[in-house]
């Protein structure tokens, strides 16, 4: 049995995966410090025998023995990640090093949950990773796109200095059930705005584009990525190439509910890249992955969830 180390456990995309883990039959030690996650997202596996949750920020050291480890610890929501900038840096830059250092001690494979933020507003349409991107180094958004690219600079330094083994995941969008009601992230917010007969709120014209990949897709090309060749670091992206405005995700959230709610127009936040996409043609051919739920479908489920939520 492997003894698997998922940081950030109680997040969205983090209790998604101590799910999988779980049911694979997997030794799971879930850790976070519940700054955007909640014990919610675990409460179904916290009677599990090989289950265990570790309330702690990996901001700080933490020495334990692990197998392999998943460090997807970090807020996501442009909201919660400009609540406290500062720490949102130290959480990316501090917490890979103190991850790397244990992954380094203990002889474990690493992954990080990097991002599609570290193209930034980019001008190479869609993203492959060969793609160096185009960031903004002292805007609102630079916590965490430069400390996720920091990150990615320590995964590859370690790897080279300390033949650690490495994969850096460059995640797109993601959506589905457990998003934070609050989180402010596009999807939840329309959802709930629907759901509650509010006005949706388009940041912008709403001509900016964002391909979304629903949840179990992506946590599925998660575990194709740790499992690889020990060759293959990645950097790789994994999203969903299909890619919409935000007034067509918008027409789509009302249709599937309904409702009464109006589209009002707010200003765009600084630095809100206009378009993304990702090339995912390195993941279909290493890891033999490619996305399949469309977005229809995705958004039911994630609809189903918020409806059960405010029952
Ligand atoms: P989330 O906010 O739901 O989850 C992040 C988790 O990390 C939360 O449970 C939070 O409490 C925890 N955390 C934050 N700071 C911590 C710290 N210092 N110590 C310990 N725990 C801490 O977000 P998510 O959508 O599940 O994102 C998970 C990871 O995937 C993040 O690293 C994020 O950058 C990355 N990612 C997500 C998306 C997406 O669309 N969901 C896109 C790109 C990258
Ligand atoms: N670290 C940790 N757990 C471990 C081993 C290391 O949290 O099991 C932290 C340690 O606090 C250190 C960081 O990881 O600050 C980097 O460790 P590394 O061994 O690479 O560097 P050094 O200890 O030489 O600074
Ligand atoms: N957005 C919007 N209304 C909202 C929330 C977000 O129009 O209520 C826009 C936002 O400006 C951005 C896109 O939707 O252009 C995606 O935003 P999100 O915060 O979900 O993710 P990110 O910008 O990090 O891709």
């Amino acid at each position: 049995m492997n003894t698997i180390l998922v940081t950030g456990g109680a997040g969205f995309l983090g209790s998604h995966l101590c799910d999988r883990l779980i049911e694979r039959g997997d030794d799971v030690l879930c850790v976070d410090n519940f700054f955007t996650g909640s014990k919610q997202n675990i409460s179904h596996l916290l009677s599990h025998p090989n289950f265990e949750l570790l309330r702690h920020d990996v901001t700080f050291p933490l020495y334990v023995e692990v197998d392999r480890i998943f460090n997807l610890a970090c807020p996501a929501s442009p909201v919660h990640y400009q609540r406290d900038p500062v720490q949102t840096t130290k959480t990316s830059v501090h917490g890979a090093i103190n991850m790397l250092g244990l992954a380094k001690r203990v002889q474990a494979r690493i992954l990080q949950a990097s991002t599609s933020e570290v193209y930034g507003d980019p001008q190479v349409h869609p993203q492959p990773e060969s793609y160096w991107g185009h960031v903004n180094t002292i805007g609102p958004r630079s916590c965490y796109d430069e400390g996720k690219r920091c990150a990615e600079t320590l995964f590859f330094d370690y790897h080279r200095q300390h033949a650690l083994e490495i994969k850096v995941m460059r995640i797109f969008n993601t959506y589905g059930p457990r998003m934070h009601p609050n989180d402010g992230r596009v999807v939840s917010n329309f959802i709930v705005q629907a759901l509650k007969g509010d006005d949706i709120t388009i940041y912008g014209d709403g001509q900016q584009t964002r391909s979304f990949c629903y949840v179990d897709d992506l946590i599925h090309g998660m575990l194709r990525l740790m499992d690889s060749p020990a060759a293959f670091t990645g950097p790789v992206n994994v999203g969903n190439p299909n890619e919409f405005t935000m007034l067509e995700l918008a027409e789509n959230v009302l249709s599937l509910i309904g409702g009464s709610s109006k589209l009002v127009f707010g200003p765009l936040p600084a630095d809100d890249p206009k378009q993304r996409q990702p090339d995912i043609a390195l993941a279909r051919q290493a890891l033999d992955w490619a996305p399949k739920v469309e977005l229809v479908d995705g958004l039911k489920e994630t609809i189903g969830y918020f409806k059960r939520l405010f029952d």
